[in-house]
């Protein structure tokens, strides 16, 4: 049987808070619990958004949480060249069109209601502009490029923390961009790509991007891969309910380093936020390494507070 092939995909857009760790040291534990193979990935996708020295750092502390890895780092930002290749095969295919509507028009469209993560549910405007008219408006016209999905539901798949999704009766998502404004690549196709070339076999990520999964699904299938189980993991919220983000103030990895914190402390704390049925016997890595699986882990879309995560209460 092949080794399971895992990754680790930090986007080095400023330290890494408590909720990454979680999520990378539980990616990290269901390979290793099965002497897989652990794919380092920096996701350097989107340029301006990275933050200079933010990936040695992001590395850093991955390797005094004690999270190694056997191939990589490889870095987004040398693999353009993939995502366009990939991007020609989908245009080639017929899978892609332009659209040339802007971020408000897709809001304003009464037909638009939000879809769960980040993306508005496109209402599909420019889909069914003859090919004629998209040639001539993509010489002058600012655009995007969108994948038409054809799925009449979100494609099937069993979550390993969420159980399954979508199927028939569920809605399928909207038509989504792989080519941004700028001629770069989307997050989804850029995923896609890697995870296929990666070989990857599981991602393990946070439950926020539970529904990129059925997109990166159908990208899978438009390239002719086949894609991961998917484990989506619950997101780690500050003490005040809120999301960690990069732009929220959170709780980094660095600062519990700073105020004195050891790594099997805060190890000790993130398992902990599994809850008493999930945690039993694993509070070391040691026994993650060993016996973790993540079905261990309960689907918690309202997230786990962080109680205990200031510094100024580590002494
Ligand atoms: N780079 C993303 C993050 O840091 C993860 C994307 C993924 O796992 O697909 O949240």
């Amino acid at each position: 049987m092949r080794p399971v092939r895992g990754r680790l995909a930090p986007s080095p857009t400023g330290d890494m808070h408590v909720g990454n760790a979680f999520s990378a040291l539980l990616a990290w534990s269901s390979v290793r619990a099965r002497s897989g193979v652990v794919v380092m990935r920096m996701e350097d996708l989107d340029l301006p958004r990275v933050r200079p020295g933010s990936a040695e750092r992001i590395l850093e502390d991955l390797e005094w949480l004690g999270l190694d890895w056997d191939e990589g780092p490889i870095y987004q930002s040398d693999r353009f060249s993939r995502y366009d290749a990939a991007f020609m095969e989908l245009k080639q295919a017929g899978r892609v069109y332009p659209c040339f509507c802007s971020r408000k028009d897709v809001a304003a469209a009464a037909s638009a209601p939000q879809e769960p993560g980040d993306e508005l549910r496109y209402p599909g405007t420019c889909r069914g502009l003859g090919s004629d008219q998209a040639v001539e408006r993509v010489k002058r016209e600012r655009h995007v490029w969108r994948f038409r999905v054809e799925a009449p539901c979100g494609p099937p798949f069993r979550d390993l923390v969420y159980g399954n999704q979508g199927g028939p009766g569920t809605p399928p998502p909207g038509d989504f961009i792989v080519r941004r404004y700028n001629g770069t690549s989307s997050y989804h196709l850029a995923v896609t790509v890697d995870d296929m070339e990666m070989g990857i076999s599981e991602v393990v990520r946070g439950d926020d991007l539970l529904p990129s999964a059925a997109r990166q699904i159908l990208l899978f299938e438009a390239l002719g891969g086949e894609p991961p189980a998917y484990g989506h993991v619950p997101l780690i919220l500050g003490e005040d309910g809120a999301r960690m983000s990069k732009r929220h103030r959170s709780v980094t990895v660095r600062e519990l380093r700073e105020a004195g914190w050891s790594s099997s402390r805060l190890i000790d704390e993130l398992l902990e936020l599994l809850g008493p049925g999930g945690s039993s016997g694993l509070d070391r890595l040691d026994a993650m390494k060993s016996g973790f699986r993540l079905n261990q882990v309960k689907g918690r879309k309202d997230g786990i507070i962080w109680g205990s995560g200031a510094p100024d209460k580590s002494s």
